[in-house]
Order: C-alpha cells, then sequence, then structure tokens
C-alpha cells in the first residue's frame, strides 16, 4: 500500500539513459505481481513490511514531544488528529488536511472520530519508501512530509514521467495549482483504512471482480485495492466514476457510517 509519490534524491540513471527512481521500479514490481491477480497478492505486499515496525520507528525518531499536533476532530482517545512530526510546513500541510478531512466528513455524513475513532495521520519524513502508507491494524497513516509538500501537479507530472498516472488523473481532482499532493493523498490512504475495516481480510474483494484497466487512474489499474482507493478519491472528491465503482464504495461508506 506504498504510495508512488516522486523522491527525487533517489534517481538513478536507467538503461535507456531517462532517470527513474528506486522507489519507482519496486513499486512497478509490486504493481506488477499483484496485477497477477491471484486474489491475496495484495496481502503478501502487506505482509513485506513487518506488523509495526514504521510506528516503532516513527516514535523512536519522532518522540511525542516533537510530534505538533495540525488538526484534531473529537476529544480524547477516540480523536482524529493529523500530526507533524519533525520539521515542515505546518500551515500548508495543515490547510490541505483540513480540506482533505471535510472532503471526508461530507461524504461519510457525520464525523469522522465517529467513522474512524483514533486515527492518526502523521506526517513524517524518513520513516516509509513511497509516499504515503495506510496501517489499518495500527489505525495510523503515515505520510512523507516533503513528498507531500509538492503540488498535485509536480506530483502527476512526475508519476506521469514514471507511467504510473496518466495525465489528469490527479490534477483533475482539483481547481487550484496549489493544491498539494498531501490533500489527495490522505483521502487515498483512507480509501485503504474503510477497505479494511468494512471488508477486512478480504479487502476490496468486490473490486476483484471488475476490470482493473477500466479504474479511474492508471495507478488504480496495478491491483483491486488500489483500484478501490483511487475509485474512493474520485468519489469523495465529487469526480465522474462508472456505475458499478460507485456502487461498491457507496455501499462500503454506507455500512462503516451506521
Ligand atoms: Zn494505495
Amino acid at each position: 500500500m506504498a504510495e508512488p509519490i516522486p523522491g527525487s534524491e533517489l534517481t538513478e540513471p536507467t538503461a535507456q539513459g531517462g532517470t527513474e527512481t528506486k522507489l519507482t521500479q519496486e513499486l512497478k514490481a509490486i504493481a506488477e505481481a499483484n496485477s497477477e491477480a491471484t486474489p491475496d497478492a495484495h496481502l503478501d505486499d502487506m505482509e513485506i513490511h513487518q506488523p509495526g515496525a514504521e510506528m516503532r520507528n516513527l516514535f523512536e525518531k519522532y518522540p511525542e514531544d516533537q510530534q505538533e499536533v495540525l488538526v484534531q476532530i473529537g476529544e480524547g482517545e477516540s480523536a482524529v488528529e493529523v500530526r507533524l512530526c519533525g520539521e515542515g510546513n505546518n500551515e500548508q500541510l495543515t490547510e490541505a488536511a483540513k480540506i482533505a478531512l471535510s472532503q471526508l466528513e461530507r461524504t461519510f455524513g457525520r464525523p469522522l472520530n465517529e467513522i474512524f475513532p483514533g486515527l492518526k495521520i502523521y506526517f513524517a519524513d524518513g520513516i516509509i519508501d513511497g509516499g504515503g502508507l495506510a496501517l489499518a491494524e495500527e489505525n495510523a497513516i503515515i505520510l512523507d512530509t516533503v513528498k507531500q509538500s509538492l503540488t498535485l501537479e509536480e506530483t502527476e507530472k512526475k508519476l506521469v514521467e514514471d507511467e504510473i498516472l496518466h495525465p489528469g488523473d490527479w490534477s483533475s481532482l482539483s481547481e487550484s495549482p496549489s493544491t498539494l499532493g498531501a490533500q489527495i493523498t490522505i483521502v487515498h490512504e483512507v480509501g485503504h483504512i474503510l477497505d479494511e475495516k468494512v471488508n477486512g481480510n478480504q479487502q476490496s474483494v468486490a473490486f476483484q471482480g471488475l476490470n482493473q484497466a477500466e479504474s479511474p487512474t492508471l495507478y488504480g489499474s496495478f491491483a483491486a485495492h488500489e483500484d478501490y482507493a483511487e475509485s474512493f478519491t474520485y468519489l469523495v472528491s465529487g469526480q465522474d466514476l462508472d456505475e458499478k465503482r460507485r456502487q461498491i464504495i457507496q455501499s462500503d461508506i454506507t455500512l462503516a457510517a451506521s
């Protein structure tokens, strides 16, 4: 469930003389493995990261006193929080997170702390390989601060070069050129959390019967669970989505909100 956000520091020459990130190569390999679609392919992918390792690393590198709460919904243990660990542009990230969370609340029709009690979303550098990671068991999402601070357009441009998105796949989700990648990635990762909450180990089971080539984005066509998260993002952003996908996602949203 690692997200392919560009990491320019990882670029290295390819045989063709172009550049491709190591991360991108790894993600492509995972995506190709998943696209061969044994129903459990994505579970293998989930088992690659040891459960708990990322959260342990995060709290080791960024103890509580180096975490700043940017957004909080609700009170006490069930509060949903967005936290910035260490350095980052807290103003921009707060704005992006607020927009994403309000879009999500509008979609679920209830406060997020009632849908995902205790969910914590961390911006932190040096913890994950990709741009974002949903950890359903730990009720947490980790986002790479540097990668998520790029604009949506910058992010998409890089991912189009890496053949992970088609032009317009993500940039069409916002009319504002200043929108951060963070805004879209938060929604995408919450899509994974919803999927696991409702479908558990049968994650995105209804999507496995769909033609992944019809996913709203190229990235979504790589694997059923990414198709699910991308379709969820389209629905939350108010974009067109084919009827089959809309019905499945809407039914999961209704289940989670009931
Ligand atoms: Zn994903």
